[in-house]
Parts: C-alpha cells; structure tokens; sequence
C-alpha cells in the first residue's frame, strides 16, 4: 500500500459484504475512504486527510480504474467520468462501442438523448460532466448481443462494483442519478429504502414532504420493488417520475431514475413513458443538489 495512503485506523471489508450504516462514519472534509489497491476488498481509513490526500487517493482511484482487467469477456477498457468534486452521482449501466474512442461516457447517440433530456431543463452537457461524477455499474464495454450491448453479466457487476463504492464514499453524494435498468437495480438492491415520493415540493428545502408513495402496498409504507429474493422487480413507471431516499455505505441520499436513452428503448418513446421523463426532469430540476451544483441556464419548470 502507498505509505502516504496508510490509513490510521484501516478496516478490511470482505468482498460482497457492506458495512452497516453505523460502521461508517459521518463524512467531514478533513475524512476520506479509500479504495484498497489490492482486488480482494476495501479499506476503509479514517484519518484526517489534507487536500493533497484526497486528491491522491482520488489519482490513484482513476489510475487503478483505467488500468482494470478483471473482466476477460469485457470488449473495451474502462471508461470513466470522474471528477474530484461533486456531490451527485450519474449512473449509467456500461459504456457503449464509441464511448472508449471518445474517452467519456454517454459520447455517442445514448448521450445526445440524455443531454438532450437534461438540456430541457437548463442543464448543458458541459456544466454537467464538469460538475457530476458519472460513474456506471460496469466501466468496460460489454460486446454486443442480438438485441443491442450485452448485459454486463452479474460477477462483472460485483467486479466493478469496487469503483462505485469507492465514488459514493469519496463523494458522499445528496442525489444519484440512475439511468437504466441496470444502475436501478444496483440502488434497489444494495440500498436501503428510506422513502419515496412523487411529489416535486418535497425536494425543496424547508417543505413537508408530501405523501410517500405505495403506502398502502407495503406494511413499512415503502414500495414493492423487491421479489422475495431480494432481486428488484418492477415496471419502468414505478420508478421513472418518483423521487427515492435510501442509504448504502452508511450514506443517505436521495435518487431519481431515468430510463436507457438508447434509441432501442421504445417505452421512451410511448405516451406513459414521455410523461414519467418528464416528471422525472422536474423533480431533478427542483433538486437542491443540482440547483447548488449546476448553472441551470433557464427556467425550470
Ligand atoms: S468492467 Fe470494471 S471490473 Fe471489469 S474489467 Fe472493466 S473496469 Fe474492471
């Protein structure tokens, strides 16, 4: 290990296994977690850490990243879009065939759709890949199957899963944004569900929330989204449109889905599908987090 990374007080997690949410504690500035350079799990380190610290141990989480081969049936490297400060997170499912070419995510068609969803609501490409980390479940592109890009298969998922952990730990995020079945399944069902909401108000600040969604489907008035094996079972408008608050890592955050903007996606295209993208543009426009962090150019609606 870097002997300027040691941690003070490290603590191995064994691979597959999460900490509980007090084992982790409240991130401050001067704390930072760190990914553990060797593969078999992460170490968590605690000391107080100086801007350079956390500006290395952020280098060499980008390093590691773009260096990873533990995928062999992966067909791309790994692609990132990393930045050293946000407090959102962008998930999206794997890159695509162009994105290794162009070196960032969502570059190709995918992304003209996202930007140009994000962009109705005064959020330019630019200001966003600046300003959010846009992580992904899987960092390499998974080759093609029949019916578009392979689904990354689920011991590449846990493979990857090291560089989101290390980003949500890093950033701390108030707000995800999962785009795609893959990355919505990721929050389903490593993330606790604290509440969810389709009602814009309760993104701002000060304002009661309004009704949690799904209460009378559930004894704990959270939703159903969860077979009996823990596995996330859901239809698109269930998610897409509503504003989610869950906990993973010990941190808690809230979340707003949206579907694969992939040309292939033809529930986007439908009338129920419209209008949950729309919702879900509106809830991400009220946001705090993205009022804080991005220059919204025009009016949100
Ligand atoms: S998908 Fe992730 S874990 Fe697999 S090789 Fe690529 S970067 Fe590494």
């Amino acid at each position: 290990m870097n002997a300027e990374l040691s941690p003070s007080q490290p603590r191995r997690l064994l691979p597959g296994r999460w900490p509980a949410p007090c084992d982790v504690p409240a991130f401050h500035s001067q704390n930072y977690m760190l990914c553990n350079p060797e593969p078999s799990g992460i170490l968590v380190s605690m000391p107080s850490a100086s801007a350079g610290h956390r500006r290395q141990s952020y280098d060499a989480h980008v390093k590691r990243l773009l260096s990873c081969t533990k995928c062999p049936e992966m067909k791309g490297k790994p692609v990132h879009g990393c930045v050293r400060r946000s407090r959102i997170i962008s998930l999206g499912q794997a890159p695509g065939i162009h994105e290794e070419r162009f070196g960032k995510p969502f570059a190709y068609t995918a992304g003209k759709t996202l930007f140009k969803w994000l962009s109705s609501i005064g959020v330019q490409e630019e200001d966003f890949r600046k300003k959010v980390n846009m992580s992904a479940v899987c960092r390499c592109f998974p080759g093609k199957a029949s019916n578009g890009d392979r689904k990354p298969s689920r011991p590449e998922v846990e493979n990857c899963m090291e560089y989101l952990e290390f980003e949500m730990l890093y950033h701390k995020p108030t707000l995800v944004i999962p785009i795609g079945k893959l990355a919505i399944d990721q929050l389903l069902e490593r993330a606790s569900m604290q509440a969810a909401y389709s009602n814009a108000r309760f993104v701002q600040e000060n304002a009661s929330p309004g009704p949690p969604l799904y209460r009378e489907k559930s004894k704990d008035g959270l939703p159903v989204l969860l077979n009996s094996k823990g596995r996330a079972t859901y239809k698109l408008d269930q998610v897409i449109g509503r504003l989610f608050r869950s906990r993973w890592l010990g941190i808690e955050f809230d979340w707003i889905a949206f579907p694969h903007p992939s040309g292939l996606n033809v529930w986007n295209h439908t009338d129920a599908g419209k209008a949950c993208i729309q919702a879900a543009l509106r809830l991400l426009a009220h946001h705090p987090a993205m009022q804080r962090s991005l220059d919204m150019h025009s009016p949100v609606h």
